[in-house]
């Protein structure tokens, strides 16, 4: 079956253990520290492909794991980072946060790439803890585990066309005559499970994408016959080509046929049946009910569109209809991007704002929000100082050194700065 949607699981990679190790040389008794840093781990990195228009991959693999960065080595050597994960998905691909349901990124032109998740950060080697009084640091910072999250992925094709209509009204037929894509064409409704794409060419370097979007009946909107998959990639086309069968062959009636569909996309989205519309009357060559085609004709007159009497089969009247079409195209704006509902940095949400690890005599505090604020602050001036004091205070990091059991004159560590604890 066709897929357009597809969950998966993503993890970073977690950043490498720093080292404890001391240099070992010959008649030295004990070298200094040489423990290297932990290398930083993979993150998970989105990016478009325009060679497949699919998500049915996504359906045999659904666990995205970014190596783990190498732990420190000695003689000051960091390890490796982890290599960064790529996954690949077409263009017109809209990534949620599986939980919430929110987008957080939409992979459409111009954004061909997007960091979903950053890998860990490398810990530091026993070589960065040595002070003037710590000559042999006993330990070493562990590196920071990578994120993981779930999210949603959901194909919107991109097209600048969509073909809507009943099955068996001939757009398979239509998208195969006009463009390069080879639909399936059979004369059964439902064949076509899979919306085809087709490059239609219309010469002196006028093209345009055309999907063929089948599916949709009566009760499309309500999921019926897969009808809802379908309606969400015309959502993305700047203009619709609703086909009719006006042959009478099947003893439809194409009023109702016209209204059945319009009503199906307007409960979908309401947005969408403002697209503009063109109306393609087909199988004009096998006419077997003119008065009900004259009625038609003069409905669809009454309600302003444009009709062209076409038969898809013998290529009557198709030149025209894509003529046409291309023309209005030319004056529609582009295809519409989704916006992201959320920061594109989920790694970035926290849920505790640091933590204190205690690593011998030495309190760390860590966070992101920290290292942030220690790389702004100037510590030779006094007012910045006091400003960083406040900050720490009623960011609450005071309070918890004190409930960890730091005592005046202790060692503590913020980011890059070690300082005694005064209270
Ligand atoms: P879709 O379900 O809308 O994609 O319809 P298809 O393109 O698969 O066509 C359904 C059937 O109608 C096939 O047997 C086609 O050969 C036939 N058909 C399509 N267009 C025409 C046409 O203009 N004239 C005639 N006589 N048959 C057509
Ligand atoms: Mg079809």
């Amino acid at each position: 079956m066709f897929v357009d949607q597809a969950k998966i699981k993503l993890k970073a990679g977690n950043g490498g253990n720093g080292l404890v190790s001391f240099r070992r040389e010959k008649y030295v008794a004990a070298g200094g520290p040489d423990g290297g840093d932990g290398g930083r781990g993979g993150s998970i990195i989105f990016k478009t492909v325009t060679h497949f228009s699919t998500l049915s991959d996504f359906r045999y693999k659904n666990i995205y794991h970014a190596p783990n960065g190498e732990d420190g080595k000695s003689g000051k050597r960091s390890g490796k980072d982890g290599e960064n994960l790529i996954i690949e998905v077409p263009e017109g691909t809209v990534i949620r946060d599986a939980e919430s349901g929110r987008i957080i990124a939409d992979m459409t032109p111009p954004c061909t790439e997007f960091v979903a998740l950053k890998g860990g950060n490398g810990g530091w080697g026993n070589t960065h803890f040595a002070t003037p009084t710590r000559q042999a640091p006993k330990f070493a910072r562990n590196g920071q585990k990578g994120k993981e999250t779930e999210v949603l992925l959901e194909l919107k094709l991109l097209a600048d066309v969509g073909l809507a209509g009943f099955p068996n009204v001939g757009k398979s037929t239509l998208l195969s005559v006009v463009s390069e894509a080879r639909p399936k064409v059979a004369n059964y409704h439902f064949t076509t499970l899979e919306p085809n794409l087709g490059v239609v060419n219309m010469g002196e370097g006028r093209s345009f994408v055309m999907a063929d979007i089948p599916g949709l009946i009566e009760g499309a909107h309500e999921g019926i016959g897969l009808g809802h998959e379908f309606l969400r990639h015309i959502e993305r086309t700047r203009l619709l080509i609703h086909m009719v069968d006006v042959s009478g062959i099947e003893g439809r009636n194409p009023i109702l046929d016209f209204e059945t569909i319009n009503r199906e996309i307007a409960l979908y989205n309401e947005e969408l049946s403002k697209r503009p519309m063109i109306v393609a009357a087909n199988k004009v060559d096998i006419m077997t009910a003119p008065e009900a085609y004259e009625a038609f004709k003069a409905y669809i007159k009454e309600k302003g569109y444009t009709l062209f009497e076409i038969s898809a089969a013998t290529r009557h009247g198709v030149r025209e209809l894509m003529e046409y079409t291309a023309s209005r195209l030319a004056e529609l704006p582009p295809i519409p991007i989704f916006e992201p509902e959320e920061v594109p940095e989920i790694e970035m949400e926290e849920e505790i704002p640091f933590e204190i690890i205690k690593e011998g005599d030495l309190y760390i505090v860590e966070g992101p929000w920290i290292e942030r604020m220690t790389g702004s602050v100037n510590f030779e001036d006094y007012e910045s100082l006091q400003y960083f004091q406040r900050v720490l205070r009623k960011g609450g990091v005071i309070d918890a050194l004190i409930e960890a059991g730091v005592k005046e004159g202790d060692p503590v560590m913020i980011g890059e700065l070690e300082f005694d604890f005064v209270n």
